[in-house]
């Protein structure tokens, strides 16, 4: 029997950063037949949304882990299983930069994260008044040793519009083979 090769997507971020529209937006333009929420009336996070896409014989899990303050404390548990990160921003939201940027970086100090490919998507660029890809990569760049060697990127989305997040999937994809 042919089996895909399973692996597992973690989509992190604040709350309200995007993460299961970018989600849904996903299963929207890798499924064919997918009729999934209506994308603007989506809500928060609470919990975990899951989805799942293949793409060749690759079968990508996505888990979209709720970003509220309480929660963040499991998406330790979620990590030694991952084979990528999407990390999301809320790029209109500059009162919460800060926070977001403290987020991932106590991700980024997790062991069991090292070496897995980082994808860190400034969301929300359809917005007026939203900060630029060149200022969110300035703030957002970790000390080196954070870094580690894992491959990264960082991509400006509209999960909203669906902007950015098909180049964003490829690039996890290519980033996991
Ligand atoms: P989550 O809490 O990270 O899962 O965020 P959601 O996906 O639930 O989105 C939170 C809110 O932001 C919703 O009202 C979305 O419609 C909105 N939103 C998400 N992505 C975008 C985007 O790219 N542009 C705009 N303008 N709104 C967005």
């Amino acid at each position: 029997l042919f089996q895909k090769e399973q692996y597992f997507v973690l989509i992190l971020g604040l709350d309200n950063a995007g993460k299961t529209t970018y989600l849904e937006q996903t299963k929207t333009k890798f499924n064919k037949n997918y009729k999934g929420m209506n994308i603007s009336k989506i809500t928060s996070t609470v919990g975990l949304n899951i989805g799942k896409i293949d793409i060749g014989n690759m079968r990508l899990n996505f888990w979209d882990l709720g970003g509220q303050e309480e929660l963040q404390s499991l998406w330790d548990k979620y990590y030694a299983e991952s084979h990528a990160v999407i990390y999301i921003v809320d790029t209109s939201d500059k009162e919460r930069l800060d926070e977001s940027k403290i987020a991932f970086d106590r991700m980024l100090k997790n062991d069991s994260l090292n070496g897995v490919p980082l994808l860190l998507v400034g969301n929300k660029q359809d917005l007026d008044g939203c900060i630029t890809i060149g200022t969110m990569k300035e703030l957002f760049t970790p000390v080196k040793d954070l870094l580690g060697s894992r491959d990264s990127h960082i991509l400006g989305a509209s999960a909203l519009k669906g902007d950015g997040v098909m180049e964003g999937i490829e690039w996890i994809v290519e980033g996991i083979k």
